[in-house]
């Protein structure tokens, strides 16, 4: 079994999204300046004997069309090949022959090409699924980060889903490749996935879960932007004592320092 690290482009986002108060003013600087850090955008294939299992499905190339003036805060950026199907095209794969994907929720960093996987099982919470769905219904995404775009393409294509219900824990989707439910708090619904590895041992992909190491603390430093801050904070520790009792490596959702180490050691684990 292989677990491989696919490099989706990056985003760019105030760092104080990503742990509130990182930033804050003290009586020495009361007028800190914002940091625009640059972030990782992932996805994650799994090969078993099995068969395929991709985790996430990047972010789509027209997040990154942006006006001059637009005033998104976290706008896309990519080079032709970290689009999501050419990254897939590169390892010699077809999304039709990729048998689950997992998404972990579905905004549009996570879930911008799932409409290529219309013959693939699509493994999401059904809170995610039930609550972005009834956004979607009222129209009510806003500018905020799920996009009436994908879900447009998504839904005319994706039929076999696989919803993991609220009282669900775990779904193995093949020996050692088991969808786990972290319950709300980034978003609706966020669902991790642990890959078991005979030679490099356990990872858990917590997705935005987790955006960092620094969110996980302890104590736990919820993110400037989230749906469920109670909810955020009893994921987070569910996850740690998740990781330990599987004896696995947490990988987070947008940690640049951590994606830099993943890939510089090959990006490919066994
Ligand atoms: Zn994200």
């Amino acid at each position: 079994m292989k677990l491989r690290v696919l490099n989706c482009g990056s985003m760019y986002v105030d760092e104080s999204s990503l742990v509130a108060g990182i930033r804050n003013a003290t009586f020495r600087n009361q007028n800190p300046v914002a940091e625009w850090v640059e972030i990782p955008v992932c996805a994650f294939l799994i090969e078993t004997s099995g068969g395929l299992i991709l985790y996430d499905t990047g972010c789509h190339e027209r997040e990154a069309n942006l006006p001059p003036d637009a005033d998104t805060p976290s706008p896309y950026v990519f080079k032709p090949e970290q689009l999501l199907p050419n990254r897939l095209e590169e390892l010699g794969v077809s999304p039709g022959g990729i048998g689950s994907v997992v998404v972990s929720h579905l905004h549009c960093d996570h879930a911008g090409y799932l409409h290529l996987f219309g013959d693939s099982e699509v493994v999401v919470s059904d809170s995610e699924f039930t609550g972005a769905m009834r956004l979607y219904g009222l129209r009510g995404f806003g500018a905020g980060p799920y996009k009436t775009e994908d879900f447009d393409a998504f839904l005319s294509s994706v039929s076999n889903w696989r919803l993991i219900g609220s009282g669900e824990l775990e779904y193995e989707l093949y020996p050692g490749v088991t969808a786990v439910n972290f319950g709300p708090g980034h978003a609706f619904g966020m669902t991790g996935l642990l890959v078991e590895l005979p030679k490099s041992g356990n990872f858990l992909l917590c997705s935005d879960a987790l955006y960092r190491s620094d969110n996980l603390g302890p104590p736990v430093k919820p993110p400037g932007l989230v749906y469920d801050s109670l909810g955020y904070i009893a994921s987070a520790d569910f996850i740690a004592r998740y990781a330990k009792k599987h004896k696995a490596k947490i990988i987070f959702g947008h940690d640049s320092r951590q994606f830099e180490r993943l890939l510089s050691s090959g990006g490919v684990f066994e």
